[in-house]
C-alpha cells in the first residue's frame, strides 16, 4: 500500500467509524486536513432529508478529506476514482431499509409501477453519483451530501 492508499483508507475508516453525521473524532481529522465541515444547519437538514443514513460522516466531508489527500498526493491522485470511492461509501452508510423499499415496489404490481413513472416524469435535478435530489429551496451546484455533479433528469 502506498502512503496514499494508506491515508486514502485512513480517512475512509475514520468517517465509517464516525457517530451518525460526524462526531469529535471525525472533525478532528478533517481539521488536520484543512477540509471544511459541512455548517450544523445544513447537517440538519439532510439528516431530515430522504438521503438518510445510519452511520458515519456525510459523504461530501469525506471527500473534501480525499481531495486535501490527493493535492498531498498528485502522481498517485491522477488515477484515484474520486465518484466511486464516494458511493462505495455512501453504500457503507446506507441504512439497511432501503432493501425493503425495493422488495415492497416489487409486489405492488404493473399498474401502480406505471402511476409511479407518470408522478417521477416532473423534472428534477439529482446527483449523478449518489442519486441525492437538489434540496428544492436551495441553489448549488454539486450535490450536498456527496459533493456530486448534479444533473437534469426527467
Ligand atoms: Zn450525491
Amino acid at each position: 500500500m502506498t502512503e496514499f492508499e494508506k491515508e486514502i483508507d485512513a480517512a475512509f475508516q475514520a468517517a465509517w467509524h464516525a457517530d451518525k453525521g460526524g462526531d469529535e473524532k471525525w472533525n478532528a481529522v478533517m481539521q488536520q486536513y484543512g477540509a471544511e465541515p459541512l455548517n450544523e444547519g445544513l447537517k440538519k437538514e439532510l439528516l431530515n432529508s430522504e438521503m438518510k443514513i445510519a452511520r458515519g460522516a456525510f459523504p461530501i466531508e469525506l471527500r473534501r478529506v480525499m481531495e486535501k489527500i490527493m493535492a498531498k498526493h498528485p502522481n498517485e491522485a491522477q488515477t484515484f476514482q474520486m465518484d466511486a470511492k464516494v458511493l462505495e461509501y455512501y453504500q457503507k452508510i446506507k441504512p439497511f431499509s432501503g432493501l425493503g423499499d425495493i422488495f415492497a415496489n416489487a409486489a405492488t404490481g404493473t399498474q401502480k409501477y406505471s402511476q409511479g413513472l407518470q408522478k417521477e416524469k416532473t423534472k428534477t435535478i439529482k446527483c449523478k453519483n449518489c442519486g441525492a435530489p437538489r434540496l428544492e429551496e436551495m441553489q448549488y451546484d454539486n450535490c450536498m451530501f456527496c459533493g456530486g455533479e448534479l444533473a437534469e433528469s426527467f
